[in-house]
């Protein structure tokens, strides 16, 4: 934890762990290039392949079909690009897999999110249901869980209608090692992608599993490395940085518990001061560290500068970007109301968060909210924004 503040929010980032750190470090010292054959070599290839294995278990996958990347965000942008000619994408992904989706030129179909911030499995059904256009290689996107909400989609089940169908499922897993167990190893999921520093390994890092068979030529292009997919020598400290986070996060089985523990008493106390605060998702299977809720009359930059100044560390589920504030576009497709969507802020546990430290949000709570001028101050807090609502700008909450 960072002196003296709280850190809540581990969505965008979770905390490293110890031992990711101390495997980057001593990496950063091996000499060699983990393609040359010589013993500096091989000690550096033998860190990798560590690493790919002990990922590929916290995962139920095989170790070749993890391809390292720079992150997720590399990740959903390589599946997207894999030469498509359907795609279907829910509207509450992440903006690495709504953009390339988007600018791909191919065929598009956006799947919207219920109020109660569901993905629903039977409207993937009536795309798989719709004759293939030319070619019909079909990929949908369904995430596991939503950065902002926290709330669980329906894989599983849109899993079975890939293999029923035939079109590849990729799944954006992101949110998932350490909050609530992953499982590629499902028929039907044809790809996914990791990110280390979401699960307390280091920044820059992550992968694209891929299942045997799908066929992915190189995203970056110059060199054998992963298995001619991703060229460029690896980041032997990085990803020996993310095998040891995700050891951590499988010896670690007990942390899910104790965030939910958290989260549940941060929920409690919360409406207890506020019983207007709206939870979001609160009816929904959601991950276990994660709370996205809103106070009537204030908007989220309010609130996250408030609780920043206070030494917390939150996120708003909308964004100030050019001096324009957005609605988040996972919180518009669920179609709350303005007022709602404007003003949620997230708050998400780690693997290092304590009771004190939801004792110090649920304090400076207290006091913003007896700040509040009961809804007289709704309109005034508000007002900037809808009348910014014309010149929105897409909310990219991490
Ligand atoms: N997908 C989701 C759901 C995320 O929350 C994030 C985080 O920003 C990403 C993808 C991008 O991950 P990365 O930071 O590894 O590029």
């Amino acid at each position: 934890m960072t002196h003296g503040r709280t850190y809540l929010d581990c969505n965008a980032s979770e905390t490293l762990r110890a031992a990711a750190r101390s495997a980057t470090l001593a990496a950063l010292d091996v000499v060699g290039n983990a393609s040359s054959v010589h013993a500096e070599g091989r000690r550096a290839r033998g860190i990798v392949e560590t690493a790919r294995e002990t990922i590929a278990a916290l995962v139920g996958a095989r170790p070749v079909e993890v391809v390292f990347t720079s992150g997720a965000t590399e990740a959903n942008n390589a599946i997207i690009a894999a030469g498509w000619h359907e795609l279907a994408v829910a509207a509450i992904e992440h903006p690495s897999v709504l953009a390339p989706a988007e600018a791909s030129g191919t065929s598009l179909t956006r799947l919207g999110a219920g109020a109660d911030g569901v993905v629903a499995a039977r409207q993937f059904e009536r795309w798989a249901a719709l004759p293939a256009q030319t070619g019909g290689r079909r990929l949908a996107a369904l995430h596991l869980a939503n950065n902002e909400t926290g709330v669980l989609q329906p894989v599983a089940e849109v899993a079975e209608l890939a293999a029923a169908n035939g079109f590849h499922l990729h799944v954006d897993a992101v949110q998932g090692p350490g909050r609530l167990a992953v499982d590629f190893s499902l028929s039907g999921i044809g790809s996914m992608s990791l990110s280390a520093h979401k699960m307390g390994g280091p920044k820059g890092i992550g992968a694209l599993l891929l299942r045997e068979g799908v066929e992915l030529s190189a995203f970056i292009k110059g060199g054998g490395q992963e298995r001619r997919r991703r060229a460029g020598t690896e980041n032997i400290a990085a990803i020996a940085g993310f095998g040891a986070a995700a050891a951590a996060v499988a010896a670690d089985a007990a942390a899910a518990q104790r965030m939910a523990a958290l989260r549940d008493r941060l929920e409690r106390e919360l409406l207890a001061l506020t019983p207007d605060a709206v939870v979001i998702g609160a009816g929904s299977a959601r991950l276990c560290n994660t709370t996205s809720v809103a106070l009537p009359g204030l908007v989220a930059e309010t609130l996250v500068i408030q609780m920043d100044l206070a030494g917390i560390a939150v996120a708003a589920g909308a964004a100030c970007s050019s001096g324009k504030v957005g609605a988040s576009h996972v919180l518009a497709a669920m179609g709350l109301p303005p007022e709602i969507a404007r003003g949620a802020i997230r708050v998400s546990f780690g693997h290092a968060s304590t009771e004190a430290n939801v004792t110090a949000f649920i304090a400076q709570w207290a006091r913003i909210a007896a700040g509040r001028t009961g809804k007289s101050t709704g309109p005034r807090d508000a007002a900037p924004a809808q009348r910014q609502g014309a010149g929105r700008q897409r909310q990219e909450v991490v």
